[in-house]
C-alpha cells in the first residue's frame, strides 16, 4: 500500500510539474501518465475489485445457507438476529454521537466563509418502512442479480431453515452446500494472495489522480472526521469489546489490518465481505454460523465511520450557513443517521446520501455537501476500514455470547495465515 501511495504521488507530482512525458513506438504517440494511471492501473484496479464484487452473492448465499441448516436450534437465530442489531445500532449511535460532540468542540466550520462550485443533488432516500418491506425478496435470482444484500440474506435464511427441517434431502443439500463453500473459500484465499498487487494499483491510481488542494481549505473537517473515527476504532471499539466480551482488543485491531486494508482501498464495505468474513472465521475464529449471518448484515447495516462524517458535516455544514441548531436538532440527527446507516448499502459514496437525508430532517441546505464532497474520497476510504472493523467486532461479541467463538483461533496470532 504505501509503495502504491509514493508511486501515485510521484507520478502526480512529476506530471504537474514537468508536463507528460510521451513517446512514439510503430509511429504511435503515447503518453506516459495516460498508459500508465488511466491504462495499467486503472484496468488491473477495476478488475481487482470487480473480482472481489464476484464472490459476495455466491459467498454470502452459500455460507449463509450452511449456517442457517446447522443450527439445531432455530431460536437461535432469533436471538442471534436481535443481537446483531441492537449492536449495530447501538455502535453507530455512539459513533455519531462522538462525532457531533466532537464537532461542537472543535467548531470546523465557524468563519468559514465558503462557497460551492458545484451543485449537489441530492437522491431520494426511502423510508424506514420501505426499507423493511424491501427487505422482503419478490424474486431471489432477481435479488442476486442486484446485489440486494438484505434480501439475499432474508432467502438464504428461509432456505437454510427449511433444509434443517426436510430431513434427508435437507441432509444431502447440506453435504452439496458445505463443498460449495468450500470451494467458495478457496476462490476468496486465492484473491487474497492476489491483493498485495492490487491493494498497490488502487492506490497509485488514487494518488496520482486525488486533487490535495481541496483538502487544504478543509484542513480542519477533514482532520476532524480522521481524527474521530481513530477515536472510534481505537478507543470505543476496545472498550466496547472488552466489557462485552472480555476478549483482548488488541488481537481483533492487530487481526483486522488486512480486511481495513482492502475497505481502505475499494472504499466499498460490500466489496470487502468476501475478506471481512474469512478474517472473521479464520483470524478471529467467530463459527460460521454466527459470522455468515452477522458479517454480511454488518456490511449493509453497520456504518459507524460513515455516520462519524455525517456527524461532523452536519455540524460543519451548520457553522459555515451560521445555523444554530437546538438540542433536539443533534438528537434527531443521531436518529436519522443511525437509522439512514440501515436502510443503504455499503458502496463507495453511499455515506452522501445518507448526509442529504440527515441535512434534510434538520432543515441545513443540501446544496452544503457540494463544500465538502471534494475531501470526501480520502475520508471515504477511511471511515470505510471503520466499518468493516465494527463488522467483525459484534460478530466477536455475538459469538462470545453464544459460545461460539473458538478462542484458540482467537488468541493465535498466526491463525488464518497459513492456509491450505
Ligand atoms: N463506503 C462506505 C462503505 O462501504 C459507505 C460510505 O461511507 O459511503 O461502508
Amino acid at each position: 500500500m504505501i509503495a502504491g501511495i509514493i508511486i501515485g504521488a510521484l507520478l502526480q507530482w512529476l506530471f504537474d510539474d514537468s508536463g507528460d512525458f510521451s513517446f512514439s513506438v510503430f509511429g504511435l504517440h503515447v503518453s506516459t501518465y495516460a498508459l500508465l494511471v488511466e491504462g495499467i492501473f486503472n484496468v488491473v484496479g477495476s478488475i481487482f475489485i470487480a473480482s472481489l464484487k464476484m464472490l459476495v452473492v455466491p459467498l454470502v448465499f452459500v455460507s449463509l445457507v450452511c449456517g442457517t441448516s446447522s443450527l439445531s436450534d432455530p431460536s437461535k437465530l432469533g436471538r442471534l438476529g436481535g443481537k446483531s442489531i441492537l449492536l449495530y445500532v447501538a455502535t453507530t449511535a455512539i459513533a455519531i454521537s462522538l462525532a457531533v460532540s466532537f464537532a461542537l468542540l472543535v467548531a470546523p466550520g465557524d468563519g468559514l466563509n465558503l462557497t460551492s462550485e458545484s451543485t449537489y443533488v441530492a437522491k431520494e432516500a426511502p423510508s424506514l418502512g420501505q426499507v423493511i418491506i424491501n427487505m422482503m425478496p419478490t424474486n431471489p435470482i432477481n435479488a442476486m442479480a442486484e446485489g440486494n444484500m438484505l434480501q439475499i440474506i432474508v432467502f438464504s435464511v428461509f432456505f437454510g431453515i427449511a433444509m434443517s427441517m426436510t430431513g434427508d434431502a435437507g441432509k444431502r443439500l447440506t453435504a452439496v452446500f458445505e463443498d460449495l463453500s468450500t470451494v467458495v473459500m478457496k476462490l476468496v484465499t486465492i484473491l487474497m494472495n492476489l491483493a498485495p498487487y492490487g491493494v498497490f494499483v488502487l492506490m497509485a491510481k488514487l494518488f496520482a489522480t486525488i486533487g490535495f488542494d481541496t483538502i487544504a481549505s478543509l484542513l480542519k473537517y477533514f482532520l476532524l472526521v480522521v481524527f474521530v473515527l481513530f477515536v472510534h476504532a481505537f478507543v470505543s471499539y476496545p472498550i466496547i469489546l472488552k466489557v462485552l466480551s472480555g476478549l483482548s482488543p488488541l488481537i481483533l485491531i492487530r487481526k483486522m489490518r488486512d480486511a481495513a486494508l482492502f475497505a481502505f482501498s475499494t472504499s466499498s464495505s460490500s466489496a470487502t465481505l468476501p475478506i471481512t468474513l474469512e478474517t472473521a472465521i479464520k483470524k478471529l475464529g467467530v463459527k460460521r454460523t454466527v459470522a455468515s449471518f452477522t458479517v454480511p448484515l454488518g456490511s449493509t447495516i453497520n456504518m459507524d465511520g460513515t455516520a462519524i462524517m455525517q456527524g461532523v458535516a452536519t455540524v460543519f455544514i451548520a457553522q459555515v450557513y451560521s445555523v444554530d441548531l437546538s438540542l433536539s436538532d443533534y438528537m434527531m440527527v443521531i436518529l436519522t443517521a443511525t437509522l439512514a446507516s440501515i436502510g443503504t448499502a455499503g458502496v463507495p459514496g453511499v455515506g452522501l446520501i445518507m448526509l442529504a437525508m440527515v441535512l434534510q430532517q434538520v432543515n441545513l441546505p443540501v446544496e452544503g455537501i457540494a463544500l465538502i464532497i471534494g475531501v470526501d474520497r480520502l475520508l471515504d476510504m477511511t471511515r470505510t476500514a471503520v466499518n468493516v472493523t465494527g463488522d467483525c467486532m459484534v460478530a466477536c461479541i455475538v459469538a462470545k455470547s453464544e459460545n461460539e467463538l473458538d478462542l484458540d483461533i482467537y488468541n493465535d496470532p498466526d491463525a488464518g495465515k497459513k492456509d491450505e
